[in-house]
This record gives structure tokens, C-alpha cells and sequence, in this order.
């Protein structure tokens, strides 16, 4: 793996941040040699005991900096459950353990993934076995909470927000509620995300012993090493459009990894089946889908069976998919830091990429918005209009058949019918809790 650029602290060393040399000796088996300027500046105030919020570009080593110090002073005084680690998604949630049972392994690291989707049984056996650390999603871990005394959370000593802004987001407040309800007062909390400057007061109110504060240097969030376009399409022949970038590229690189993000599950779906149709490997990665399927999506596309991952923002934070070379934006993300997350699975580690946006005529003032955050103009992709008129019949026949595929198999039905087994499952009357949901929903909005 490519040593990371450094902003600054060029000559230190994992050992003179105070990490011991079994931690040292695992990092480096697993190609991690220099400390990146996040965890050179985080490791040593985490390992002082000082509450941290740290803001750095993706794919900087965002994980390690809270991992590293956290195994050292757990193998000083070993004890379960020492940390928990919340984070929005459930792919980010199984990265972050693979992180941790790689770089823990030789104090024999027990952890355990608290996660939606997944056996719910065999978690609450995993959790009451005392694991060292806990990984996991708010929603899963807040249902354990409420249905079990088992295990307890009261003596961790970290817990650890990755993507904390987006935790903090009003979607998880009534999860996070029950779960730092069962928190002790006494503990460190460490804060981490690639956008954090936003919602900082909310932020701090969460870190409560005057945080150690670190952001990075550079001013955009998104890695130097982006090569960022727009590609202009009505959004009539914006399908077409996409075709066309996608052999021209395959064309040009067959080894390149795709990743398209779309705004909607069905679009998702739609997108993957019209693809598939016209013959490009790819996969597809979003919530209304199994999570053994989300999680063989992944695994699909980190290996390059298949080229082209198609996914909603599930996949926008914090992913690590080591070799991913051009983020296609399907759509126009509405929020600049969802841009910025979604673009920063490209040029990680670094390494460079392209980022490509597909820009409608509705889209120029998102455009806009996005380049005065990221303080950088997105420059024009050119695509030869005449290839894409070519294309323009066959690619609308192969969307027709996707749209007649995805009402035969009742796409949005599906997913109220699973939505519903899951209640009875979680033994609950899935009216009552539907209909609790909407209610809830409906005073979120009004106040
Ligand atoms: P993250 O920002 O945590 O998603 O990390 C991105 C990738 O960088 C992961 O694959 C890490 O294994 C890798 N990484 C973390 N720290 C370093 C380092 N100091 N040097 C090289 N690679 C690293």
C-alpha cells in the first residue's frame, strides 16, 4: 500500500506517537508504515485521555487514528465491552471491524457487529459474551438495548462516532437517545468525519470534556488527486449519456471500478437492470435489498467480478473500496457534503480518480453550490453527442424492459411486505408500528 501524503510531521513515526511496537510491528504487516497527518495529530491526544473530534478528507486514515490508540490501552487493561463504535451504515460498520480484528489480532480482539439485516439472536448472544469492542448501526443496537439485559454498556471507556455528523442527523436522534441513555458519563468520546464543520455545536455538546480539536489543512475536503467534470446531458437522453461514458471508459481502461451513485433505491435497481441488459457487469448496493445481497454486492465489486457498483448513498460514507477509479453521479447530490462524501471513494490512499456529475438543465444551481463549497470548478467531461445518439435507441428499449422487470417484481411492494416480516419477527404488531412511525414522522416534520 502507498505511504500517504503528509501535511505536515513529516518525519514522525508511529513510535514517536507513543504506539507500542506490537501495534507498530501489526500496522506494518498490513502496509501501514507512516503515521497520515490525522492520526498524527489524533493518536497522541486520544492516548492522553482528551476527547477528540477529528475532521479529515476521506480515505485519509480516519479509522486507524481512533483504532490504534484505543487496542493500545485496551491491551494494557483488557475488559468487555471497552468501546463502541457507532456509524451510520451497515457496510461501514463491517469495514470498521475488519479494521479493527486486522490491527487487534495479536492481543486476540473480540468484537462484535450490532447490525440491521442480521441474526438478531446471535448478536444478543454476542453481545452478553462481553465482546471488547462493539461496532454498530444506532437502529439495530437501540432494539437491544430496549429488548435485553444481557449485556451492559456502562463500563466502556470510548465511544467512538464515525461519520458523526451524520449520526447526529435528526434520522437516528430517537436511537442515539436510548443508547446514550446506557452510556456511563465517565468515558471518551472521540468524533470523526469527513464533514464536521457544520454542525460542530451540536457536536460539542456530545464531547464533553473540552474536545481536542483537529482538522485538516486543506480547505476543500475532497483529495487534491480528484480530476473533477460534469458532463452536460438533457435529462431526457441522460441514460444514453451514461451508456456511453461507461463503454467509453471500459473502452479505454477494462481494469477501471464504477461507481454510479442515484438518489433512489428504484432508480438503483432500474439502473443495475438496464445495465445488466446491455451487458456490463455490475452490481448493485441499496436498502431495499437483503443484506447478504448488499454484502455480496460488495464483495462482487471489491474483487471486479464486477466493474460497475450501483449504489444509493448507503455507500457515499467512509467506504473503503481500495480501487475504485471514477464515482459516476447519476444524479446531482443536493447537499455539497453529500458530493463530497459520495466523490471521496475515488482518489483514496493516495491515489487518483476522476469524479463525474451528471448535470441536467435542473441541476446548474446545485452545480453551483457544490463548487463554491468545495471551492473548486468542476471542469466539462466532453462526450461525442454523435456516439450517443447511436446508442440512444437501444439504451431506451433496454430502460423500457428494466422498467417492465421491476413492476413485475412489485419493487416497492416488496419492500413493505419485508418491512412488516421483520416487525413480527421483532415480535410487534407491524400496523401499530407503522402507523407509530408515520405519526412520529409526521411531528418531526411540523416541528
Ligand atoms: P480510512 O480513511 O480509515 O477509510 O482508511 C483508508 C485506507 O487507508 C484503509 O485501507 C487503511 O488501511 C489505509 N491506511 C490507514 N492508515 C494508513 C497509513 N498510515 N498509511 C497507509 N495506508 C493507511
Amino acid at each position: 500500500m502507498a505511504d500517504m501524503q503528509l501535511e505536515d510531521g513529516e518525519s514522525a513515526t508511529f513510535s514517536s506517537l507513543g504506539l507500542n511496537d506490537w501495534l507498530i510491528k501489526q500496522c506494518q504487516a498490513v502496509g501501514i508504515r507512516r503515521p497520515t497527518p490525522v492520526q498524527y495529530h489524533t493518536i497522541p491526544a486520544i492516548l492522553q485521555g482528551r476527547d477528540c473530534m477529528g475532521c479529515a478528507k476521506t480515505g485519509s486514515g480516519k479509522t486507524a487514528a481512533f483504532a490504534l490508540p484505543i487496542l493500545q490501552t485496551l491491551c494494557e487493561d483488557p475488559y468487555g465491552i471497552y468501546c463502541l463504535v457507532l456509524t451510520p451504515t451497515r457496510e461501514l460498520a463491517i469495514q470498521i471491524a475488519e479494521q479493527f480484528r486486522v490491527l487487534g489480532k495479536p492481543i486476540g480482539l473480540k468484537d462484535a457487529i450490532i447490525i440491521g439485516g442480521m441474526d438478531t439472536i446471535k448478536q444478543a448472544m454476542e453481545l452478553s459474551a462481553k465482546p471488547h469492542v462493539v461496532i454498530a448501526t444506532p437502529g439495530r443496537l437501540a432494539d437491544h438495548l430496549n429488548s435485553s439485559n444481557t449485556f451492559s454498556l456502562k463500563k466502556i471507556k470510548y465511544l467512538v462516532l464515525d461519520e458523526a455528523d451524520r449520526l447526529l442527523e435528526p434520522t437516528f436522534s430517537e436511537d442515539l437517545e436510548t443508547i446514550f441513555d446506557a452510556l456511563p458519563e465517565k468515558r471518551q468520546t472521540l468524533l470523526f468525519s469527513a464533514t464536521l464543520t457544520d454542525t460542530l455545536e451540536k457536536l460539542q455538546e456530545v464531547c464533553m470534556n473540552k474536545p481536542f480539536f483537529w482538522q485538516s489543512k486543506a480547505e476543500i475536503a475532497t483529495v487534491e488527486q480528484l480530476d473533477q467534470r460534469y458532463v452536460l446531458t438533457p435529462a431526457q437522453v441522460k441514460d444514453a449519456h451514461l451508456v456511453h461514458i461507461l463503454q467509453t471508459i471500459l473502452n479505454e481502461h477494462p481494469d477501471h471500478s464504477i461507481l454510479i451513485f442515484t438518489n433512489t433505491c428504484k432508480n438503483c435497481q432500474l439502473l443495475s437492470v438496464m445495465l445488466r441488459e446491455l451487458d456490463f457487469p455490475c452490481a448493485a448496493l441499496h436498502s431495499m435489498i437483503r443484506q447478504r445481497e448488499r454484502m455480496a454486492a460488495l464483495v462482487k465489486f471489491k474483487s471486479s467480478v464486477a466493474k460497475i457498483l450501483i449504489a444509493t448513498d448507503v455507500a457515499s460514507r467512509g467506504l473503503d473500496i481500495p480501487s475504485v477509479q471514477v464515482v459516476i453521479n447519476h444524479n446531482v447530490p443536493s447537499s455539497p457534503k453529500d458530493y463530497i462524501h459520495r466523490v471521496g471513494r475515488t482518489a483514496r490512499a493516495g491515489r487518483g480518480g476522476m469524479a463525474l456529475t451528471l448535470m441536467t438543465q435542473y441541476d446548474v444551481k446545485l452545480i453551483h453550490a457544490i463548487e463554491a463549497h468545495i471551492n473548486t470548478k468542476l471542469t466539462e467531461y466532453e462526450v461525442k453527442e454523435k456516439e450517443v445518439l447511436e446508442i440512444l435507441n437501444e439504451v431506451s428499449v433496454a430502460r423500457r424492459g428494466a422498467d417492465v422487470t421491476l413492476e413485475e417484481q412489485e419493487f416497492g411492494e416488496r419492500r413493505l411486505i419485508n418491512k412488516r416480516k421483520q416487525l413480527i419477527r421483532d415480535g410487534k404488531d407491524p400496523d401499530r408500528e407503522l402507523h407509530r412511525k408515520k405519526r412520529r414522522r409526521k411531528k418531526k416534520l411540523s416541528s
